[in-house]
């Protein structure tokens, strides 16, 4: 058997690894408790479930469903920007329903990407952007995210020659794993980067809804023009405990929506229609508000207890006011990857090292606020016992 050379520049998937780990502990008999992976241990609100369940009895959601989403979950995405950021699309050539948005983010890399393209992919950041320009052939440019900028992505640092080459362009903000959030004037300029230097933008919001302290994360298509140059990306996973459900999509740019769609038409086919219907629900029904606000105060109330315990520690961390993850510099003498091993092996704690993010994250680690209160204070009593700064 001969795999594919493409294959032996995949890094070993991060969380995949982590499991491992989990599992050998597991074994040994520690009670391990995982800080790592961002999925929510909330269950998917009532109404959007009952709403699955209704639909999955018309059989008329047991066919393929349209590859492109169905009508009324493309028009629910519509909604829901126009409410949500004033932003108009049009659901036939802006909206695409998407299988999850990693899916999504991957293969619109292989409808842009050709051998030796230059794809512009923040450092540190989620993975899969720049595991799959490797694997299209391209080449990954990091756009670093410096704190002293909060984490934005310094687009300064870009050389010329790099801007003049790069096809693709990610952001993602609010921002996995720094959790720094944009504000409009940072999209202004990302999208006039992308404008001068013919550049596919894309924001990954999959955190949009995840935010704090009254504040509410813009969309890079509230930028006058963005849709010239720019797609993001949504999902239904964060903002409604929804990640088993794979349901996410990609707005904007209608020549990137339908280069998307040659790759998806060709290679997945489309989600179950009860769950676009459900989404659809989740997306636009008066429940939404009151279940996102809810989540929100959930997570809100752990990023208090995470602060709070980190700092008490002399953890010099930020106050996060979006995604439900906290990025802190690990203690002085360690790596990112000696402090998780650590972590793991003294207090029976998971946490993510930042250099699995990329070169920029060394240094950092990653806690996500996904789990339940009592587990996230218990995982915080062992770290007291066994860290300081
Ligand atoms: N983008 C970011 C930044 C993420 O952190 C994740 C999941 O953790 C995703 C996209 C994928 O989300 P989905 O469940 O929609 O595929």
């Amino acid at each position: 058997m001969r795999r594919a050379r493409r294959i032996e520049k995949v890094p070993p998937y991060l969380f995949a690894e982590m499991d491992r780990k989990r599992r050998e502990a597991v074994a040994r008999g520690v009670d391990v408790i995982s800080l790592g992976i961002g999925d929510p241990d909330l269950p998917t609100p009532d109404f959007i479930v009952d709403r699955l369940v209704h639909e999955a009895r018309d059989p008329a959601t047991h066919h393929y469903p349209p590859y492109e989403g169905t009508v009324v979950f493309r028009q629910a995405v519509a909604t829901y920007y126009g409410r949500r950021f004033g932003v108009d699309l049009d659901p036939d050539r802006e909206v695409m329903a998407l299988i999850g948005s990693k899916e999504g983010l991957a293969h619109l890399i292989w409808a842009f990407v050709d051998p030796g393209d230059a794809v512009l992919v923040p450092d540190p950041g989620y993975p899969v952007y720049g595991t799959h320009a490797l694997l299209a052939g391209g080449t990954v440019v990091p756009l670093p995210l410096r704190p002293e900028l909060d984490f934005l992505a310094d687009l300064e640092a870009v050389t010329a020659e790099d801007r003049h080459r790069a096809k693709m362009m990610f952001l993602c903000y609010p921002n996995n794993p720094t959790a720094g959030t944009a504000d409009i004037g940072f999209f202004r300029r990302a999208v006039e980067f992308a404008r001068d230097s013919d550049t596919l933008l894309v924001n990954d919001s999959a955190y949009v809804e995840v935010t704090f302290d009254n504040y509410e994360a813009p969309s890079v298509l509230q930028v006058r023009g963005a849709k010239d140059v720019a797609v993001e990306f949504g999902s239904l996973s964060k903002p409604f405990n929804m990640t088993g459900w794979r349901l996410g999509y990609a707005v904007g740019n209608p020549e990137a929506i339908s280069a998307l769609g040659i790759i998806k038409t060709n290679t997945d086919s489309g989600q179950f229609e009860a769950i676009q219907r459900a989404g659809a629900e989740a997306l636009t029904s008066p429940a939404a508000r009151e279940a996102i606000r809810r989540m929100r105060g959930i997570y809100q109330r752990r990023r208090d207890v995470a602060v709070e315990t980190l700092t008490r520690l002399g953890c010099p961390v930020r106050r996060p006011r979006g995604s439900f993850y906290v990025w802190a510099p690990v203690p002085a003498g360690y790596t990112s990857a000696a402090f998780a091993a650590h972590v793991l092996e003294a207090a029976g704690v998971i946490i993510t090292p930042g250099s699995a993010y990329g070169a920029r994250g060394e240094g950092y680690f990653r806690i996500s606020l996904t789990v339940p209160d009592a587990r996230l204070d218990e995982a915080f009593r062992r770290l007291a016992a066994c860290v300081t700064w």
